[in-house]
C-alpha cells in the first residue's frame, strides 16, 4: 500500500485550500477548480488577441534583454497578457504586476489592481472523461517574482534562431537532463533537443525536478520563480511546489522543488520512493505550467517518469488551460516502465477509476503501469530510432507492451537521436590532450591515443589497436558477450578500455580482467564524463554489442571523434551505423547481427584485419565517420515536424 510521508513539506500547507483573494491571484489555477472558477467569469479567452506590439517580442530580442520573462508563445495566453489588469500599467517599463508570474526587468512585487482576465478554465460542462473534481487540488500562493532569473549570457555564436520558420511553444517533461543530472541518453537529448529546437524557433521550457544531487553551481543559479501547493491523490495533503528557474541558450529551465520528493543524492532509488515521486512530478509539472500562465502548444513528455502527464491532462486538468495543449510521449527505454499495484498509484495519482483498465494504465491482474497509460493518452508516441519503433511492437523487445503498441502503432514513429556538436566538438573539446578535427585527425588522434594510455596506466604504443567500452554496465548493453571473449580479443596487439558502473557482477569481471592482464585491459568502474570524452578521442574502435538498443548514443560520439563503431544490428545501432563493405569500401564500422559473442568476436576480427592489414582504408573510414552528421539538426526538424502536424493553425 500506500508509503508513508516520510518528511513534512517545506512549507506547512495553508489551512484551507482557500482560493487566495482576488486581488492576488494569478488566478492561473490548475486542475479541476470547478468551484472556484465558477464566480468568475474569465473575460477574455484570446488574450493573444490583446497583445500591446509593444511588448511583442520577436525571437532575437528575446536573446538580447537580459533578465527576461519566459519566452512567450504568440497563440498561448502569455504571461504578460493573460492577469494584466484592465489598467495595467505598461508591462516593460512599469512595475510588474504581483500576480504576474512573470519575471520583467523590474522585480518590483506591489499588489495590482484586481485581476479580471484570469485564464481560469471556465466551468465546463462534464466532459466524458473528466472526472469530478475531487477537491481544488492546489492552493495559490501568490505568485511572487522576487527577481530576474540568471540568464546566461549565451554563447559568443549563439543560437541562430530562424524566425522565418513558424513558432511553437513546447513544455519538455522529465527527470533528467545534462548538465544538471544525468544518468545516460535520456541527459543528453533533454539538453540537446531543446537547444536545437529554439534554433528552429520554439519556444522551450525543460521541466525538471529540483533533486538535491543538481551540482551547487546550478543550484546557485537558480531563481525563486515562484510557490503553491498542490493537492495529491488521496493522500488528504496539499504539497508545495516550488519553481526555481534558470535561462541558458534560450532554453528555459523550471525545477520543481519540494524537498519531501527530491532530497536523495540521485534521481533514482527504487520503485517504492520513485514511484510516489514521479506521481507528484508529473502532476506538479501540469500545475505549474497553469500557475506560470504558460500554456505550450506541445508538452513533450520523457519515458515512464513523466508518462503520467498525458494522463493527467485528459482527466484530472481537462478543464484547465494547460488542457489545450497536445501531447508526444517519447519511449527513450521502454525496459523501465513505472509498474506498481493499482491501489497504490490510485492513492498517489487520485486518478479516476476508468483510467486503470487494460487499455490504459492497468496491467495483469492488479498493476498499474504508469508508461502503458502515457501511451494510451499521448497524441503521439515517438521512439529514439526507426528500427526500435518497429522492434518495440515485437514480442522479443516489446517488454510485454508488444500488443499494446501495436494497438497505437497508428501514432507511433521513430526519430534517430543526434549529438550536440558544441559539447561533443574534438577540434574544441577541453577534456582531451590534443583537439582535431578533419583536417589533422590521423595525425592528432594518435597523441590522444598515447595520452589516454599514460593515463590508464596501458603499454604506450601508438601501434596497438584500442577498443573502448563506454557504457551503463547492465545486462541491457551485451557485456556478456563481452565477459566470454575477452582473453580472445587480448591477442598482444590489442587494448581494451572499459568505463562504466552498474550491475556487479560485470564491475567484478572487467576488474578481474584489468588484475589478469595488467598493461592491456583497463576497467574504469566509475562515471567520468571527461575520461569518457578522451576515450572517444583515444580509442580506435568503439563496442556497442547491446541486447536492444533504442538509439544509443555512443556509437554516434565515436564516430563524431573519428573512432569506429563495432556493433551488434539493433534499434538505432542499426540505424545510424552502416556495415564495412570489403568490397566497395562503403560503411561506417562493423556489425553483427545475432546475440551471439562468436559473432561479436568475428566483427571485432573484422575490424582488426582492417587495421593491420588496410590502414589506408581505415583511415578512409575515419574520416568519414567524422564528416558524416550526426547533428541534432535532421532530427530536430522531425521533431519539430511533428509538433506542426499536431498543431496545424
Ligand atoms: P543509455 O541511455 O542506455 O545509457 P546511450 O548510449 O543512449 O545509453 O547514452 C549513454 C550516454 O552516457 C553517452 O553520452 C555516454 O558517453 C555516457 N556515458 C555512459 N557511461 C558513462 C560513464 N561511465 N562515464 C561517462 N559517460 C558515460
Amino acid at each position: 500500500m500506500a508509503r508513508k510521508q516520510a518528511t513534512a513539506p517545506k512549507k506547512p500547507a495553508p489551512e484551507a485550500a482557500a482560493p487566495t483573494e482576488p486581488e492576488t491571484t494569478a488566478a492561473v489555477e490548475e486542475a479541476p477548480v470547478k468551484a472556484k472558477t465558477a464566480a468568475k467569469k474569465p473575460a477574455a479567452k484570446k488574450p493573444a488577441a490583446k497583445k500591446p506590439a509593444a511588448e511583442k517580442k520577436t525571437p532575437s530580442s528575446r536573446k538580447k534583454a537580459a533578465p527576461k520573462t519566459a519566452p512567450v508563445t504568440e497563440t498561448a495566453p502569455t504571461v504578460e497578457e493573460a492577469p494584466v489588469v484592465e489598467e495595467a500599467p505598461v508591462v516593460e517599463t512599469a512595475p510588474v504586476v504581483e500576480t504576474v508570474p512573470v519575471v520583467e526587468e523590474a522585480p518590483v512585487v506591489e499588489a495590482a489592481p484586481v485581476v479580471e482576465e484570469a485564464p481560469v478554465a471556465e466551468e465546463t460542462p462534464v466532459v466524458e472523461e473528466a472526472p469530478v473534481a475531487e477537491e481544488s487540488p492546489v492552493v495559490e500562493e501568490a505568485p511572487v517574482a522576487e527577481e530576474a532569473p540568471v540568464e546566461e549570457a549565451p554563447a559568443p555564436s549563439g543560437p541562430v534562431i530562424l524566425t522565418h520558420l513558424p513558432r511553437r511553444s513546447v513544455a519538455f517533461i522529465g527527470s533528467e537532463c545534462h548538465p544538471f543530472v544525468k544518468t545516460g541518453g535520456l541527459g543528453d537529448v533533454m539538453y540537446a533537443l531543446p537547444r536545437e529546437l529554439v534554433r528552429l524557433n520554439c519556444d522551450v521550457r525543460v521541466i525538471l525536478p529540483r533533486y538535491a544531487c543538481i551540482p551547487k553551481e546550478y543550484q546557485d543559479k537558480m531563481v525563486y520563480r515562484g510557490e503553491f501547493y498542490m493537492d495529491l491523490g488521496k493522500t488528504g495533503r496539499n504539497f508545495y511546489v516550488g519553481i526555481m528557474e534558470y535561462i541558458c541558450d534560450g532554453v528555459v529551465y523550471d525545477f520543481i522543488d519540494n524537498q519531501e520528493f527530491f532530497t536523495l543524492g540521485r534521481p533514482y532509488v527504487n520503485l517504492v520512493d520513485d514511484i510516489p515521486k514521479y506521481c507528484f512530478f508529473a502532476k506538479a509539472a501540469l500545475a505549474a505550467l497553469n500557475w506560470m500562465n504558460w500554456i505550450p502548444d506541445v508538452i513533450h513528455c520523457h519515458d515512464w517518469q513523466a508518462a503520467l502527464v498525458p494522463v493527467y491532462l485528459r482527466t484530472l486538468f481537462q478543464n484547465t488551460p494547460v488542457a489545450r495543449a497536445k501531447t508526444v510521449l517519447t519511449i527513450h527505454n521502454l525496459r523501465f516502465q513505472g509498474i506498481y499495484n493499482i491501489p497504490t498509484i490510485q492513492y498517489w495519482t487520485g486518478l479516476p477509476d476508468y483510467v486503470f483498465h487494460m487499455g490504459a494504465l492497468k496491467q495483469k491482474y492488479e498493476d498499474a503501469n504508469m508508461f502503458k497509460g502515457g501511451l494510451a493518452y499521448a497524441d503521439r508516441i515517438t521512439t529514439v530510432s526507426p528500427t526500435y519503433a518497429w522492434e518495440i511492437q515485437t514480442a522479443e523487445y516489446g517488454e510485454t507492451l508488444d500488443a499494446h503498441l501495436r494497438y497505437h502503432s497508428g501514432k507511433l514513429r521513430g526519430i534517430v537521436n543526434g549529438i550536440d556538436y558544441d559539447m561533443w566538438n574534438p577540434a574544441t573539446d577541453p577534456a582531451l590532450a590534443h583537439n582535431y578535427d578533419l583536417g589533422n585527425v590521423l595525425d592528432h588522434k594518435m597523441e590522444n591515443k598515447l595520452a589516454l594510455q599514460q593515463e590508464l596506466g596501458l603499454e604506450q604504443d601508438t601501434g596497438k589497436f584500442v577498443i573502448g567500452l563506454i557504457s551503463r554496465l547492465t545486462n541491457q548493453k551485451g557485456l556478456d558477450l563481452v565477459n566470454a571473449i575477452v582473453p580472445q580479443i587480448l591477442d598482444g596487439n590489442t587494448q581494451v578500455v572499459v568505463l562504466g558502473t552498474g550491475d556487479k557482477q560485470y564491475e567484478d569481471a572487467f576488474r578481474y580482467y584489468e588484475n589478469t592482464n595488467k598493461g592491456t585491459f583497463c576497467a574504469c568502474i566509475q562515471y567520468d564524463e571527461a575520461r569518457a570524452h578522451r576515450i572517444y578521442a583515444g580509442a580506435d574502435a568503439l563496442l556497442v554489442p547491446s541486447r536492444f538498443e533504442p538509439c544509443g548514443l555512443t556509437q554516434l560520439n565515436a564516430m563524431h571523434y573519428g573512432t569506429l563503431p563495432i556493433v551488434r544490428e539493433t534499434g538505432g545501432l542499426k540505424d545510424t551505423v552502416q556495415p564495412y563493405n570489403e568490397f566497395n569500401g562503403d560503411g561506417n564500422g562493423f556489425t553483427f547481427d545475432r546475440y551471439d559473442a562468436g559473432l561479436l568476436l568475428d566483427a571485432i576480427n573484422r575490424a582488426k584485419t582492417l587495421y593491420f592489414n588496410n590502414r589506408y582504408h581505415w583511415d578512409e573510414i575515419v574520416q568519414r565517420d567524422m564528416d558524416k552528421d550526426v547533428s541534432w539538426a535532421n532530427s530536430a526538424r522531425q521533431y519539430k515536424d511533428l509538433y506542426m502536424e499536431l498543431t496545424p493553425w
